[in-house]
């Protein structure tokens, strides 16, 4: 086998973020600023990197962004009411409450109560149906991030076995949703494997495309993928390094080692599909702001 193909998501990200910039000149002579809204309740340290990131990323593209800090002790309908003001704001065309959320806050009714068309985080059932039934709305922005990928290195999934392990509502089942339509870039023939799964290994050796979500550290080893196999790992583990400065390391749910010598091309963790997500939350900001101009 020849060297794999190292997917870098560090460098399509810049390319997307580039390409947007341009976008958000054009809606600024329409007098716009894309203005994306993040909810943190609480403060999980890794939620706060996270927002901080995106954050940053809205910045360098000139995506407005505010961060709205909540104390742990916030009540659902004190949540829904910050979502509800969001909802109204004319200047916020984004909105994305960061999870996890403490414990007493049902999800499901926050994303309920994003306005379908400022849900950029694609969690709310209009959009999941939507992206479901093939129909234009927001799609979740890692599921988005993987099928760019996809496009962006010309790994056409027309006709291809894809495992996908993994049935979480924010990547494994939207993913599902988007390979197995009947579009370009699409048509995949699709397994989703979960924590039940009799034989993981076997429905992964199978596959032309295996996409890892899970969130098991190193699970899918090398000899669970076929030669030349295109492989997406989605997860993002922590785990214990006592040589690395911070005492972990962050791993995918890939063993990259063993893994990456068998496949055609492989998407390293960090540097593949995490910098991606976040261009395509940018990209679905500015798409909501590019809506206002239409819809008037
Ligand atoms: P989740 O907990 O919602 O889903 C994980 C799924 O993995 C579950 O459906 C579970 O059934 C399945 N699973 C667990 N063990 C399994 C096994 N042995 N075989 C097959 N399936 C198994 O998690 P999620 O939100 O979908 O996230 C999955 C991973 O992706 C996590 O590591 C998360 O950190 C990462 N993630 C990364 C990004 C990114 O930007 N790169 C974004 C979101 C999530």
């Amino acid at each position: 086998m020849s060297d794999p193909i190292i997917i870098d998501g560090r460098a399509t990200a810049k390319q997307i973020r580039d390409e947007l910039s341009l976008l958000v000149a054009d809606l600024g002579t329409h007098g716009i600023t894309p203005g994306l809204a993040a909810v943190l309740v609480g403060d999980d340290p890794a939620s706060e990197i996270y927002v901080r990131n995106k954050s940053r990323a809205c910045e360098k593209t000139g995506v407005h962004s505010e961060i709205i800090r909540l104390s742990g002790k916030t009540t659902e309908r004190e949540l829904l009411d910050v979502v509800i003001e969001l909802n109204e704001r004319p200047d916020i065309h984004g909105i994305l409450v960061q999870s996890p959320l403490p414990e007493a806050i049902d999800e499901f009714n926050v994303n309920i109560t994003v306005l379908p068309a400022k849900d950029v985080d694609g969690f709310h059932p209009d959009n999941v149906g939507r992206a479901l039934l093939g129909r234009p709305g927001y799609v979740p922005c890692t599921p988005a991030a993987v099928m760019e990928l996809l496009k962006r290195y010309d790994i056409d999934p027309q006709g291809c076995d894809v495992t996908i392990a993994g049935r979480g509502n924010i990547v494994g089942k939207p993913l599902m949703a988007l390979l197995i339509q009947k579009a370009a870039g699409a048509n995949a023939t699709v397994t989703v494997t979960h924590s039940q799964t009799r034989d993981l290994a076997d429905h992964c050796r199978r596959a032309d495309i295996v996409i890892a979500a899970m969130g098991q550290a190193e699970l899918i080893k090398g000899d669970m993928v076929k030669e030349g196999a295109v492989v997406i790992d989605v997860g993002i583990n922590r785990v214990d390094d006592p040589k690395a400065s911070k005492g972990y390391r962050v791993v995918g749910d890939v063993h990259f080692e063993s893994v990456a010598p068998r496949c055609r091309a492989i998407t390293p963790v960090p540097g593949g599909v995490g910098p991606m997500t976040i261009a395509m939350l940018l990209k679905n900001t500015i798409e909501s702001a590019r809506r206002t101009l239409t819809s008037g």
